[in-house]
């Protein structure tokens, strides 16, 4: 039904499903820079669309709708929510007498405040990303995690001390945005990330008071939401004195501050854990499985369950925030 080249290709048709080249059609996935490329033509759901363009500029996109099944013969496609950031979509194919597949881009199970809900559906064939796929990543409960983040601000202002919240800046640092903005605080939000969020206030979400981050205005009592690359900025270092929280799964690993060179790293991750990545499975129940974005013997413990699972190509995708 697929073949691997430059990405997941559709047998008999020019057309990719998050293609990691320029090809004549692609589905793409989501919004984030690893996914998306300068396809002759895109398809993607509304709010991807409008992060594509943001990025890449005008390009020619195809806009679908969740659940709106679209005909590229002999295909039948359907996006699918993914849970993961706004926009963000499975790619489920069905061919007609043929098998069904469904791709997950990247994913979470748990119901963030700024992504649309995760909504699963059953298929023949699985192609999963498995970013979180060892036992240690195991995420606490959402509750908890937007708690420790909300103590942390509090805090730190009670200190008197810049409140600095790093996340990446598309789908994190909104998450963190809503997350603060619902509890009553008054944001300052780094440009790069205020690009990103006016997507998401176009599609409803409601960040409150928001100020855009300026060198010399005056933060004091607000919380700073920067995306990672600013924790190297002078003018960011001037801000004292501070506490830095850092906003990505890999908080689990010990040391993690130490890697980012931050206070404190919170494990609030936009992917699945190890657990949501077994739970996802067994919503999904298919007959065969390719892993890929994460370890590459996670298909190892899979066929170690009983699974018929496969790497998609043998290669890991890296550090995401
Ligand atoms: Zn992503
Ligand atoms: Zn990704």
């Amino acid at each position: 039904m697929f073949t691997f080249d430059k990405g997941i290709r559709l047998k008999d048709r020019p057309l990719w499903i998050d293609a990691s080249n320029g090809v004549a059609q692609c589905c793409v996935s989501h919004g984030h820079s690893d996914h998306i490329r300068r396809h002759k033509l895109t398809y993607a759901t509304p709010a991807t669309a409008s992060f594509i363009r943001r990025r890449l500029g005008d390009i020619p996109i195809q806009e679908i709708d969740f659940d709106q099944p679209f005909e590229i013969g002999p295909y039948f496609i359907t996006f699918l929510p993914a849970g993961h950031i706004l926009g963000s979509a499975q790619v489920y194919v069905q061919q007609e007498n043929g098998p069904s597949l469904l791709y997950s881009g990247d994913f979470k199970l748990d119901t963030g405040r700024t992504a649309e809900p995760l909504r699963v559906r059953q298929a023949d064939i699985l192609i999963m990303e498995c970013t979180f796929g060892y036992p240690k990543y195991r995420f606490p409960v959402r509750e908890e995690l937007e708690q420790r983040l909300c103590r942390f601000v509090e805090d730190a202002l009670e200190n008197g001390q810049y409140p600095l919240v790093y996340g990446y800046a598309l789908g994190k640092a909104q998450e963190a945005m809503k997350i603060l903005a619902d509890r009553g605080f008054s944001l300052a939000v780094h440009g790069s990330v205020l690009h990103m969020a006016e997507v998401y206030s176009r599609h409803g979400i409601d960040f409150g008071h928001v100020t855009r981050f300026r060198k010399n205005d005056d933060h004091r009592g607000k919380v700073i939401i920067l995306p990672p690359q600013a924790r190297h900025q002078k003018q960011i270092r001037a801000l004292q004195p501070s506490r830095s929280i850092f906003l990505s799964g890999w908080g689990v690993d010990p040391g993690a501050r130490f890697r980012y060179g931050v206070d404190e790293v919170l494990p609030l991750s936009d992917h699945a854990d190890f657990e949501g990545l077994l739970r996802y499975i067994d919503l999904v129940n298919p007959k065969t499985i390719y892993t890929t974005h994460g370890p590459k013997d996670f298909y190892l413990y899979l066929r170690s369950l009983g699974y018929d699972a496969h790497p998609l190509k043998p290669s890991g995708q890296g550090e995401l925030f």
